[in-house]
């Protein structure tokens, strides 16, 4: 059959032919060109993660340091001139060793809200029961909280920061309770590929309109009634977005809170 003026339709000349495979690598070309660009900036980002966690590290050893001096200097002090010091000096050792201690805690709080999502951590199968156990034994309770719990499952985490997790919630669930006798419950369940953990407590509860606030860095309802630095909800978030999950809570006032967090599931052949 003879072509007609503009071709039968099936034939296609050479530069219609190599059209798609020029294209083809032109993309494949600017494929990789973006995937060099992203892979160049991760590691920027993490140098700079590294250097900030290096640069947190030793200024809040060099900050320990200087606060352990003046605690002690202010200890020996009350000590050597026990009893030779006027009411108003007395009371001004005391602000200076309440100041080291709130500065102390302070620190602390930092030091863990900042370096949470190293680039040394990996999830591995974690189990929750374990983490339970650990973060009630690093738990200041003088026995009158009844912490109760449902059988809690594996997930993919970090036990370390999953640990300091829970240790926030149930002790501000004791902290904030308001009442003697403290009750908490931690239980789960699954969704899909997570686990929807939850704390729930028997204290005063949270208004609606402070629900999502208390989740910010030094955010705190409380003031100065209950020590604190309003920084462990913050490293609570911070810590399991590191997961890739999410934390809220629900509550009224008057009807105790319940904070929940999701975590992937392990598969079983997670290492
Ligand atoms: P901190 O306890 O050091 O103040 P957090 O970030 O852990 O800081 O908590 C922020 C604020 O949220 C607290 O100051 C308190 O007012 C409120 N809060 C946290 N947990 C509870 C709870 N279980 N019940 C009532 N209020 C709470």
């Amino acid at each position: 059959m003879m072509p007609g003026p503009h071709g039968t339709g099936t034939e296609m000349d050479s530069s219609d032919r190599n059209l798609p495979e020029d294209q083809s690598e032109r993309l494949r070309k600017a494929l990789d060109a973006e995937t060099e660009r992203c892979l160049q900036l991760q590691k920027q980002l993490e140098q700079a993660n590294a250097d900030f966690e290096e640069f947190v590290s030793i200024a809040a050893h060099h900050l320990r340091e200087s606060l352990r001096d003046v605690s002690a200097n202010s200890q020996l002090m009350a000590e050597s001139y026990s009893g030779r010091l006027d009411s108003e000096a007395d009371r001004c050792l005391s602000h200076i060793r309440d100041g080291v201690a709130k500065m102390q805690s302070l620190l602390a709080g930092m030091v863990e809200y900042a370096i949470t999502n190293s680039r040394h951590r990996q999830p591995s199968r974690t189990d929750m029961e374990a983490v339970l156990l650990l973060s009630m034994d690093t738990q200041a309770n003088d026995g009158s909280a009844v912490i109760t719990h449902d059988p809690l499952p594996v997930v993919a985490g970090d036990a370390e920061i999953l640990t300091k997790v829970l240790k926030h919630l149930i002790g501000n669930a004791v902290k904030y309770c308001g009442t003697s006798h403290p009750s908490i419950h931690i239980s789960s369940r699954r969704q899909n590929l997570e686990w929807v953990f939850s704390v729930h407590d028997n204290g005063p509860g949270i208004d609606e309109a402070f629900q999502r606030r208390i989740f910010g860095v030094f955010k705190r309802l409380h003031g100065n009634e209950n020590p604190g630095t309003g920084l462990g909800l913050a490293f609570c978030k911070k810590a399991i977005e590191w997961h890739r999950g999410r934390i809220w809570v629900e509550s009224a006032p008057g009807e105790g809170s319940t904070f929940y967090f999701t975590l992937p599931s392990a598969d079983p052949d997670f290492s």
